[in-house]
């Protein structure tokens, strides 16, 4: 391995992923794959075409960037929706490029227009609702607005959607909070749809959404963190498992991160290692050093508490985690040697690091972990066999 660690994408796991999703999903649903952040740190140019080849016709994501990263990786047309920002000076080209995009206030849809008008084109637009969560949307007043713009330039503007966020469906806590929403959501589209106009899709739903509420399905869910592998909390794998016999969990985890060992050490005991005085070694130790930091996406605050997986041994990250090294302990593993490949995230052997295990210790979530990977790392698909 030339580069200093590598991030490896399973196709199987990705494809075992979109199955179960469709499947559970159903044919009346479309399946937006969610790929903000990097494909959740994934990498949007490895990822977006293995989707598409899997049968994924449909792509959400936060920013314009992304957007055109996602339309440079596809082969044919597909649906992009940007979710979030686009700035103004980029609206003529996502229109022109037949990207979708979210309108939340009044500006945005008098602006969209404004473009498409001057390219003769009409803009396909999701309308979003605010609906509770106080966060990005329109309001009641917003809406009536809204209306009489979009009868005003039926011949510029698609209404290709019409949405909300739900705040926080993968904790039950959260439920009459969600529950409120959705009344809302309801009300507003009774609004829109007394005034004659039809939005293409409904859509509310994140990975949480679909499972919990399966009312929240409508036309078009927007999924994330499942197609990776991972369930949005431990409460919603639970709720789906509980009256099932066969409790292995359905997903696979499609990333995992390597590296190798880049030099071997031998300490005393009664010397600290790494910066400060955070590790004083109890006994002579042997320390293994690895090259991946905090600026590769490995928090710091795994300090003193992550674990990596060397010659099918877990052993501990020991000292502060540097800008582009961390140290792990590996007395009690004879064959450790410079090269001997480490494993930061995934399986070596029996033995596997998870990425909930990492956000357990460093109080971030798998969602965090994931986003932190640094974009830099170079992503390799293991191809299906
Ligand atoms: C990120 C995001 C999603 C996907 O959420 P997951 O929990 O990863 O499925 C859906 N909708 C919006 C608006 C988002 O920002």
């Amino acid at each position: 391995m030339t580069d200093s660690s590598v991030i490896n994408i399973d196709e199987n796991s990705l494809q075992n992923n979109v199955a179960f999703l469709k499947k559970k999903m159903g044919t009346k649903v479309i399946i937006s794959a969610v790929v903000k952040a990097n494909a959740y740190g994934h990498g949007i140019e490895q990822i977006v075409p293995l989707f598409e080849k899997h049968g994924i016709n449909h792509f959400s994501v936060f920013s314009y960037d992304e957007a055109i990263r996602v339309y440079n990786s596809l082969s044919e047309h597909q649906t992009i929706m940007i979710m979030g920002w686009i700035a103004d000076a980029e609206l003529t080209d996502a229109i022109e490029k037949g990207i979708e995009l979210y309108v939340f206030n009044i500006e945005r849809l008098r602006l969209a227009i404004e473009c498409a008008k001057q390219l003769n084109k009409k803009v396909c637009i999701h309308l979003e609702a605010e609906t509770g969560m106080n966060r990005s949307g329109i309001n009641d007043e917003g809406l009536v607005k809204a209306i009489s713009i979009i009868k005003e330039n039926e011949q510029y503007v698609n209404l290709a959607g019409f949405c909300t966020h739900l705040a926080g469906a993968e904790s039950i806590s959260n439920h009459s909070r969600i529950q409120k929403q959705l009344k809302k959501y309801h009300k507003m589209l009774t609004v829109l749809e007394s005034n004659d106009i039809k939005p293409t899709y409904k859509h509310v739903a994140n990975s949480a959404a679909a499972f919990i509420y399966p009312k929240a399905r409508m036309d078009i869910v927007r999924i994330g963190i499942m197609l990776y592998g991972f369930w949005s909390s431990i409460e919603v794998f639970i709720q789906y498992i509980n009256n099932k016999t066969n409790k292995t969990d359905p997903l696979d985890r499609i990333l995992s991160w390597k590296s190798q060992i880049m030099s071997i050490k031998e300490v005393k005991c009664g010397e600290f290692v790494s910066y400060g005085i955070s590790y004083l070694a109890q006994t002579d130790i042997k320390t293994a050093l690895i090259p991946i930091g905090y600026a590769s996406g490995y928090s710091r605050s795994l300090s003193n508490k992550g674990r990596v997986l060397i010659q099918g041994q877990r052993c501990s990250v020991i000292g502060v985690v540097n800008m582009n090294m961390i140290i792990a302990d590996v007395s009690n593993v004879a064959n450790a040697e410079v090269g001997s490949e480490v494993v930061i995230i995934g399986k070596q052997n029996d033995l596997e690091i998870k990425v909930s295990a990492f956000s357990d210790i460093s109080d971030e979530l798998n969602y965090e972990v994931l986003a932190h990977l640094s974009g830099l790392i170079k992503r390799t698909i293991i191809e299906k066999i």
